[in-house]
């Protein structure tokens, strides 16, 4: 039997009542195998002993006298300190809320002890911790709470070897979890089978499954949870990259009249590209250009491509898609590019225009907000095939929208698709190929797990003579000197954002606001130029009509919120003040810088921090303040933040296996995955069963839905 087949419900595991399977069913709990992939977060070592006098090295685990109590405090905040020594130093337990515990704890008497201690007014403390009789009870006492022991036969000491601490949600307990864990392990685990191949298992040392899944909840040492934790990370990433491996496989099965497999037409610029670049007043990067001739090369294969193009802000990612889609409307396809914002898919489709229609190219532009006739128009023109490139927000892919002959689609700033349903994206077209491109650089760990099937491009270079953006930091308190300097820029003619947190006034939070401050800044501190807002909640006509504004340099001063944080490309614009920096994390500071230096001129960015700044504030400033390239900011984030928060994946569940974690087992992931690229190469119609925690995480989390798998 394998673990996922284990679906009985809970109420068959001995000892579970209504209240308990109550409590788990609502963690999502209902079946003995999601009981058994509850795994634990932490592992107590509670089989060694470890002193009171070694209490900063670990929690301590020892066997103590109760010395005498002691009451503190009044009334409701009265508490109780018990005074314990164990062969090497003396300490305190202090009992709030914990009244009892002077029935539990007896002066003279023995117990186990297991806390956390630290020095406090110049004593040994704890006040959490916890204790088992280590004497058998004098007669007539109440056998209360902690001091489990003989009073609960049933009840597992949890003193004397490792265990487990669980991720809790309400109403459920560690004690719960660990004895309907330990019931159902007991009645169910041993005939579990092995999921993964034997020659994988030997090659490896990795244990059965039954005893992998008895050890990473109750290991008899250290050394077999290591190797339970190994079996386990594994097996995950093992399915996972079969699932990866396969969907591979089947887009290069898919043939057809696409490419011709030309190498030769893949090494040249087709007659379109060619004269968009001569047209255009610079060349390309040797970035861009390598990255167009491997997007000509997926063109050529015969089956669709699928790309990540990786570029840092102001890369000149957009003139890229467009070379793609200018071949694709060459061969009489079209292309669909889609972006976040309706702000970004204007710039887009404005510069498609500009760049596009001379070429005899006919773009459109689709967003939610077109209605009634246009639309309709639009919509009829689309499906006639008369239209080559259509440039919008997620309305592209809505349900009444039909292609002719899609073969290409563009996302742009793939990373803010919270959940793009990758599957209603492709329906739109016969297998189209797929260009995704994100300026948030993603580890190449991460990338194989979740863009396993994809290829990546890479654009390493900036367009030459952009100079370095400028990064000051200044205090709150300084800031009219922020406001000279920047009043000087404008004075020569350049143009300035200010990014605020908030969008109006919240008076709880003391923070700027957008709108009080597009007031101010017109009012009192720029009153010479002209000053205008912009943020997500005004409508897209007005927004529209303020960054055409902005872009023609009528408006000087934009008083914006982070919507400028995407895409937002005005050369002219110098200067980038972020007030209250201190509140945006490191990717979206990034991305605002990028938003300047996009010029010949010198360019500045402010970043404008409270006096009260905590320490990982402090941190992330210094990182803007001392890096440029957005690889290694994005590296120094995962530093400060831990793996799971790569910007933009925190919510979209890209880590959320069941214990592997691709970033912290980046070496093990390359490993699954070469084993179970050659295992499907060997066998390619290999059939694995489901796997539990892989196949919930594709069931789960849309990412892995909609992107690489
Ligand atoms: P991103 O990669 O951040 O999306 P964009 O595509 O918005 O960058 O390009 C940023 C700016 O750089 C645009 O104004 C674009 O016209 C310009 N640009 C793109 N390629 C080049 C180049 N090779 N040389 C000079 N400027 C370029
Ligand atoms: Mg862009």
């Amino acid at each position: 039997m394998f673990l996922r087949e284990l679906t009985m419900s809970i109420d068959h595991i001995k000892g579970a009542g209504p209240a308990s399977i109550h409590a788990l069913a609502r963690a999502g709990i209902t079946g003995v195998a999601g009981l058994l992939c509850r795994y634990p977060r932490d592992w107590e070592d509670r089989s060694k002993t470890i002193l009171l006098k070694d209490f900063n090295l670990s929690p301590v685990c020892t066997a103590v006298r109760v010395l005498a109590h002691d009451w503190f405090g009044f009334g409701n905040t009265k508490a109780l300190k018990v005074y314990v020594e164990d062969e090497s130093a003396r300490a305190v337990l202090v009992c709030f809320n914990r009244s009892f515990m002077d029935k539990v704890l007896l002066v003279g008497n023995y117990y186990r002890l297991w806390g956390v201690f630290h020095y406090k007014f110049g004593e040994l403390q704890s006040s959490t911790f916890e204790v088992e009789a280590l004497q058998k009870k004098r007669d007539g006492e109440p056998g209360m709470g902690e001091s489990s022991g003989s009073a609960d036969p049933g009840k597992q000491s949890t003193f004397g070897r490792i265990l487990p601490v669980y991720p809790l949600n309400t109403g459920l307990s560690q004690g719960m979890l660990r004895k309907f864990i330990q019931q159902a392990l007991a009645q169910y685990a041993g005939p579990v089978e092995d999921e993964l191949p034997r020659d994988i298992m030997i090659r490896y040392g990795l244990l059965p499954k039954s005893k992998a899944l008895k050890a990473i909840h109750f290991p008899e040492s250290l050394e077999e949870l290591e190797k339970a934790k190994q079996t386990l990370i594994y097996e995950e990433l093992f399915y996972l990259e079969v699932l990866v491996g396969r969907r591979a496989m089947e887009r290069r099965a898919v043939t057809g009249s696409r490419g011709r497999g030309n190498e030769q037409a893949a090494l040249r610029l087709s007659p379109l590209q060619q004269r968009l670049l001569e047209r255009l007043p610079f060349s390309l990067t040797s970035g861009q250009e390598e990255a167009a001739a491997e997007i000509n090369r997926d063109m050529e294969r015969p089956y669709p491509m699928a790309r990540l193009l990786q570029g840092d802000v102001g890369s000149g990612k957009t003139l890229v898609s467009f070379l793609a889609a200018l071949r694709v409307a060459e061969q009489g396809g079209q292309a669909a590019l889609m972006a976040p914002t309706e702000l970004l898919a204007r710039q887009h489709a404005e510069n498609a225009a500009r760049l596009l229609e001379p070429l005899g190219i006919r773009p459109a532009f689709l967003t939610g907000n077109i209605r009634a006739a246009g639309r309709s128009a639009l919509l009829k023109s689309l499906a006639a095939g008369e239209i080559d490139l259509v440039v919008g927000t997620h309305a592209l892919f809505s349900r009444d929208v039909a292609y002719n002959n899609l073969r290409l689609v563009v996302i742009d700033e793939q990373h803010r698709f919270g959940v793009v349903q990758r599957q209603a994206v492709m329906a739109k077209g016969d297998h189209p190929g797929l260009l995704m491109m994100s300026a948030t650089p993603i580890p190449r760990t991460l990338a194989l797990t979740v863009f396993g099937d994809m290829d990546v491009s890479v654009i390493r270079d900036l367009p030459p003579g952009r100079k370095p953006v400028r990064t000051h930091l200044a205090r709150e308190s300084n800031e009219a000197k922020v406001y000279d300097f920047v009043r000087n820029e404008l004075a020569a003619g350049r143009q300035a954002y200010f990014v605020y947190p908030l969008i109006e006034a919240d008076t709880n939070r003391g923070l700027k606001d957008a709108e009080s401050m597009a007031v101010r800044l017109g009012e009192s501190v720029f009153p010479d130029y002209p000053v205008a807002m912009i943020h997500s909640r005004l409508d897209e006509e007005e927004k529209r009509k303020t960054m055409e504004h902005f872009r023609k340099g009528d408006i000087r001063i934009l008083a914006a919120t982070s919507v400028v944080e995407v895409g937002v490309d005005v050369p002219n614009a110098t200067c980038m003040v972020i007030e209250h920096a201190e509140r945006f994390g490191l990717s979206a500071l990034h991305q605002l810088r990028g938003r300047v230096g996009r010029g010949t001129d010198q360019s500045y960015c402010f970043l404008v921090y409270s006096d009260a700044l905590t320490d990982e504030g402090k941190a992330r400033l210094k990182v803007m303040l001392e890096n440029a390239d957005g690889f290694v900011i994005a590296e120094e984030d995962l530093k400060l933040r831990g793996p799971g928060h790569i910007a933009g994946t925190e919510q979209s569940g890209y880590f959320v296996l069941g214990i592997a974690d691709p970033l912290r087992d980046a070496s093990r992931l390359e490993q699954a995955r070469s084993d179970a690229f050659s295992m499907l190469e060997r066998d390619p119609s290999l059939s694995l069963p489901e796997h539990r925690c892989v196949a919930q995480v594709l069931n789960r989390a849309p990412p892995f839905g909609n992107i690489g798998l």
